[in-house]
């Protein structure tokens, strides 16, 4: 009988992006992952573009991390960062 996936296991990892090692931190950005607790196939996440973007989220190549900019919610600026877009070619 196959898991009816009715139970989640999800990691988000926050990243705090820097332009220096050590230094003051510009921007965050956040990965999700997503699996079933209970046998542990990983979900993917349809319907974004692979790549990494400091607007819009992205998904990775194999789409089982979806990576969101973020920022605290009392912050109002919002500071842009260099992304990369991924093109499927036939
Ligand atoms: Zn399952």
């Amino acid at each position: 009988m196959s898991c009816q996936h009715e139970d989640f296991e999800a990691r988000v990892y926050v990243n705090r992006l820097t332009r220096d090692e050590g230094g003051e931190v510009y921007a965050y950005h956040a990965d999700i992952r997503v699996k079933c607790a209970q046998c542990g196939e990983a979900f993917t996440f349809p319907g974004f573009a692979n790549g990494i973007s400091s607007h819009e989220a992205r998904v990775s190549i194999d789409r089982q991390v979806l990576g969101v900019p973020l920022k605290p919610a009392s912050q109002d600026h919002f500071e842009f960062f260099p992304g990369f877009d991924v093109k499927q070619t036939a």
